[in-house]
């Protein structure tokens, strides 16, 4: 396979972008090669500037649930675009994506739209602050919630309650304010509500974590966050970012029948637009500016395009709610095939499957939290990442992602994606 453009292109990138990319996974640093830069893409498929074409497994990191350049999408962002980029002032069709979030997904009675999953859940944290006026965050380690300074935080040393940064430039005084937990111990939640359960403004967590490679919820993990918050007083913020709309139509919230305070949205309710959002019950949303006291505010959010997409991604959606069960099939059949080749040439793998996002890891362990990902052989993963590029299959350059299904791949392709994992799976 010939990527020589994109290794120029990527060098010419270093010099003036830090890395040569503007969000770090994109670089390709764990799998050892360097990037390809993309000239487009057109439903399953994604084409580099050399002239490779791919199955695409990543959907632009979820939000391409449809497949690429879906026309009703672009249709609607291009009518958009020939009346104006941004106004600055409120518009019909905020209101339309607003009323389409609310009437779909439980416990959102009120929405407010921002840019990206980050600002989003960056908000959601500010809201819960203001609301309990309390201080404390629970995280879960391995769940990523964006890059804002009280959500960098990993799991501290031994028996360290409080986290420590997981970025240089956070201030440690942040990170006294953050407790992160491993995902799925109900145990140490417990423990965890026992002792500061009355100054915890909000446990924030996946609903399902795609972030440290797919890892499921135990039975009654979530459900013990939401009885300890409600039993202290606190928020519970369920992170949809990459579940909301995938899922199932209502997100993780519909399909578990979840009750939450506050809930983040991005990715798929922008269809590739920059765009995020949180929301939740009245009570807690009334308490955002200008309604309430906590500020938060964006020049360029309810952006005119982004709402065109969103809306018409999320109402191709309701029209054609099919879609939910057809992924399922294929993640479903995937899924099979994997575990198969596997198991046929020796290799062990753990896959873990919800819907559309899946992921394969080399251990022979099961994944239920962050020590058991990291259980994973990551130089295997390197060489099956390569293997599985150069047979035209674009997965996320680490271990640690899912595999994004979407509507727009055919059976056809997965067929391609399983001959070139038997492959792969015999040489590996
Ligand atoms: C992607 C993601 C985010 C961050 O969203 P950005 O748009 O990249 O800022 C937050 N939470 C979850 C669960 C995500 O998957």
């Amino acid at each position: 396979m010939n990527t020589e453009k994109s290794k120029t292109a990527f060098n010419k990138a270093k010099k003036y972008i830090p890395g040569g990319v503007n969000s770090p996974v994109r670089a390709f640093a764990s799998v050892g090669t360097h990037p390809l830069f993309i000239a487009g893409a057109n439903g399953s498929r994604i084409y580099d500037i050399d002239g490779n074409e791919f199955i695409d497994y990543v959907g632009s990191w979820g939000p391409i649930f449809l497949g690429h350049a879906k026309k009703c999408v672009t249709d609607a962002v291009k009518t958009a675009a020939d009346n104006g980029l941004s106004f600055g002032a409120p518009c019909i069709a905020e209101t339309e994506l607003a009323q389409r979030i609310c009437d779909i997904v439980p416990c959102v009675d009120k929405v407010r739209m921002v840019n990206s999953g980050t600002e989003a859940t960056m908000s959601a944290l500010r809201l819960a602050r203001g609301y309990t006026g309390r201080d404390i965050i629970i995280k879960f380690e391995g769940c990523y919630h964006g890059h804002s300074d009280s959500l960098l935080i990993k799991a501290g040393s031994g028996a360290a309650t409080f986290g420590s940064a997981s970025s240089a430039g956070v201030p440690e005084e942040f990170a006294k304010y953050t407790i992160v937990l491993p995902y799925n111990d109900v145990d140490a939640l417990e423990r965890t509500f026992e002792k500061y359960g009355n100054k915890t403004a909000a446990v924030i967590v996946e609903p399902v974590a795609g972030n440290m490679g797919v890892v499921l919820p135990e039975n009654g993990f979530l459900q013990k966050i939401r009885s300890l918050t409600k039993k202290y007083d606190s928020i519970f913020i369920v992170d949809e970012v990459m579940t909301g709309f995938r899922l199932s139509l209502s997100g993780a919230i519909g399909l578990f029948g979840l009750d939450a305070d506050i809930i983040t949205f991005g990715k798929i309710i922008g269809g590739g637009m920059p765009v995020g959002a949180y929301g939740g019950k009245k009570a807690v949303m009334d308490f955002v500016s200008p309604s309430g006291p906590v500020y938060q505010a964006g020049t360029l959010s309810g952006n005119p395009l982004a709402m065109a997409a969103g809306n018409t991604q999320i109402k191709y959606l309701q029209e054609h709610t099919e879609i939910y069960d057809e992924v399922e099939k294929k993640g479903e059949y995937l899924e099979k095939e994997f575990k198969s080749a596997a198991k046929k040439n020796g290799v062990d793998i753990c896959i873990n499957r919800i819907g559309s996002m899946l992921s394969i890891f080399f251990t022979d362990k099961a994944v239920v939290d962050f020590d058991s990902a990291c259980g994973s052989d990551t130089e295997k993963f390197k060489k099956y990442f390569n293997e599985m590029l150069r047979r035209g299959i674009y997965l996320a350059p680490s271990q640690f992602e899912s595999v994004f299904l979407s509507d727009a791949h055919t059976y056809e392709d997965l067929k391609k994606t399983a001959r070139a994992f038997s492959e792969v799976m015999k040489i590996l």
